[in-house]
């Protein structure tokens, strides 16, 4: 049953869309081997304290998988899924033959674009070479290795369960196995210094990935970093760790496309672009997420949290915890949030054509926008400058505001 269904005609009026987004698919595999301290996804260890360690059921979360995509698939009735994301949690707990079972079930089910991207994130700690060569089999075409940092005393506060040796290792049968692939690495860590965040970066770029996520460790609600803070360098020293880490990648010849995200020419993530343009995604999983556009409304949904719940549920054909459609007022925010994250901003031309609304709905905005410095726009594009990236916060509440 869904708990919570909000569909406001009042709300929605005018909203007409003359062509539907792409449409990508997110997996959402729940567990992880340990909880880390810094981390807010719904990702659970899979086996309670003091239990002995045992596989993921893997076997009864395909099938809940499988199930909930089938109860989903009148919602995007004739579509073609464009992107799959396998995200956690840590799918890289997946055996081959489970991820082949799923993919092979979702490519029965829904048109998949040829050649798609499939990525799947994987942990240095929990896998190994012979199972990236199994991934590929199965089709994924991407990996995204969670390293974080290649420092073993940086890794351990962290709460990581993986040494730096572990991270080389992983990261070379990645690229073995795939070739395609991101690291994630977090900087401003616990009494990170400059000169360890430059050894990290240089690090990450020597493995000669294509793509490379650098995240700015903050500290999130409800984690017990936030419950315990651990001694965080400064503004300032985080600051100038940013701009050390941005500056690195850049010199070696990563384009900063997006807040977190370089990459070498040609090697974008599809996947995550198809989000930042506001694109839409169907969501299965426990917890997933899902944003879908009908021509006279775009509705967010959310699954059942819990994987032992969403795994009832999901069978009995009950997987949707809330459905909610978005209202023409926050349409805007919403879209900004996402497409002033990209350097190259974004078209007002795909702005109507996402939204439903008016580019003069946005005009004396955009104007305030540009006299602060924070935005560029012309009647063809809007691009956020410099200063627009670095405030970027400031520049999506004007928008929140309007
Ligand atoms: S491995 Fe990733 S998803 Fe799992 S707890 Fe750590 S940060 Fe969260």
């Amino acid at each position: 049953m869904v708990n919570e269904t909000r569909i406001d005609a009042a709300s929605l009026t005018g909203i007409r869309l003359a062509t539907l987004p792409p449409l990508s698919l997110y997996v959402h595999v729940p567990w992880c081997v340990r909880k880390c301290p810094y981390c807010d996804f719904n990702s659970h260890e899979w086996r309670e304290p003091g239990e002995a360690a045992a596989a993921i059921p893997e076997e009864a979360y395909a099938q809940a998988l499988i199930a909930d995509l089938e109860s989903a698939l009148p919602s995007i009735w004739g579509r073609r899924i464009e992107t799959i994301f396998f995200g956690g949690g840590t799918p890289s707990l997946l055996s081959g033959a489970a991820l082949d079972r799923i993919l092979s079930a979702i490519r029965a089910r829904v048109s998949l674009a040829p050649g798609a991207e499939i990525t799947l994130e994987a942990n240095p700690g929990t896998v190994e070479a012979a199972r990236f060569g199994q991934f590929h089999d199965a089709g994924i075409t991407r990996l995204s290795v969670g390293v974080q940092s290649f420092n073993d005393a940086h890794l351990r506060r962290l709460g990581r369960i993986h040494g730096a040796d572990d991270a080389r290792r992983a990261v070379e049968a990645a690229l073995r196995a795939i070739g395609n692939v991101n690291l994630d690495i977090m900087y401003a860590l616990p009494e990170q210094t400059l000169e360890q965040a430059r050894e990290d970066i240089e690090m990450a770029i020597a493995t000669g990935v294509p793509h490379l996520s650098a995240y700015h460790l903050t500290l999130e609600p409800n984690t017990l970093f936030a419950r315990h803070p651990p001694p965080l360098p400064d503004e300032d020293l985080a600051s100038d760790i940013q701009d050390l880490v941005d500056q690195t990648l850049s010199v070696a010849g990563f384009e900063h496309y997006e807040t977190s995200a370089h990459a070498r020419p040609g090697a974008r993530c599809g996947h995550n672009l198809n989000y930042w343009q506001f694109g839409d995604y169907l969501g299965i999983g426990a917890g997933a997420h899902s944003k879908i556009s009908f021509p006279d409304r775009i509705v967010r949904e959310a699954r059942v949290r819990l994987p032992r719940d969403y795994m009832q549920r999901a069978i009995e054909g009950r997987a949707l915890q809330s459905s909610q459609a978005v209202a023409r007022a926050d349409l805007a925010g919403e879209y900004m949030m996402n497409a002033l994250r990209l350097a190259d901003g974004f078209e007002m031309a795909r702005f109507t054509e996402r939204t439903g609304l008016a580019a003069t709905s946005i005009g004396a905005v955009l104007d305030q926008a540009a006299r602060r410095g924070l935005i560029t726009h012309d009647v063809v594009r809007v691009r956020p400058t410099e200063l627009g990236r670095r405030f970027l916060n400031d520049l999506l509440a004007m928008f929140l505001a309007a």
